[in-house]
């Protein structure tokens, strides 16, 4: 996953930013050629800022173009206003990475939280997951993604450094390593175990399993594998 702040600075609003979205041609090609010369070069170049959103490709960036085209401009203006907000006023939290509006984060602020423990994960958004589940009490570390030595993804482009940095302070007894159960999280993991573990604090990782509610006959043979593995006593 690609992130726009991996030189340090805290806010989101960067001229890299500013500059890469100024610029919304790189996915474009023959497709987005083609998309202006028979709507239009406005279309077209809305469908390739869509696109520079993750999970968005041509086909679902056309049909919010086309929804955006056929809203009220108000509404479609009330949008563009919500986003031109989002990156003035929106910054990473000094301590977690988590997003805020202030300079520390109201989790890292909250002094009801317990210090003993660090929730480790590699997006600001897996927080907001965590949170509904309510048992969770301890405080959190976004990493802004996950290592990918092919992508040029290496240790020093993650947060990790804050997060040994609030682990020598000494409070925390336990890390639970939150990463994405894929290759890139799995090896972040073991990363993060190799780092932390020495230092006598305890590193947990969360469990693997079957979906609720499903059905074992529908889950493939590595999640029945890792939920084999994860069994405890009943
Ligand atoms: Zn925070």
């Amino acid at each position: 996953m690609e992130h726009k702040s991996r030189d340090g600075s805290p806010a989101v609003n960067n001229a890299d930013t500013a500059s890469r979205i100024s610029s919304p041609r790189t996915r474009s090609g023959k497709d987005g050629t083609q998309t202006a010369r028979i709507s239009g070069r406005a279309l077209s170049r809305t469908v390739d800022a869509l696109m520079r959103l993750p999970g968005i490709g041509r086909k679902s960036a056309q049909r919010l173009a086309f929804a955006l085209l056929t809203m009220p401009k108000e509404e479609a203006a009330g949008i563009a206003q919500a986003i031109l907000d989002l990156k003035e006023s929106s910054r990473f939290c000094s301590v977690c990475n988590n997003i805020t509006e202030e300079p520390v984060c109201g989790i890292c602020s909250d002094a009801k939280r317990d210090l003993s423990r660090i929730c480790v994960v590699e997006e600001p958004g897996n927080i907001l997951i965590l949170e509904k589940t309510g048992i969770f009490r301890g405080r959190y570390h976004v990493l802004l993604g996950a290592l990918s030595p092919l992508d040029g993804i290496g240790p020093e482009e993650l947060k990790i450094d804050g997060l040994m940095d609030r682990l020598r302070a000494g409070d925390v007894k336990e890390v639970i390593i939150a990463t994405n159960p894929t290759v890139k999280g799995e090896a972040t993991a073991l990363y993060l175990l190799q780092l932390i573990k020495p230092m006598g604090i305890s590193v947990t990782r969360i469990a693997y399993g079957l979906p609720v509610g499903g059905d074992i006959e529908y889950a493939d043979e590595n999640t029945v594998l890792r939920a084999l593995q994860g069994r405890r006593e009943m």
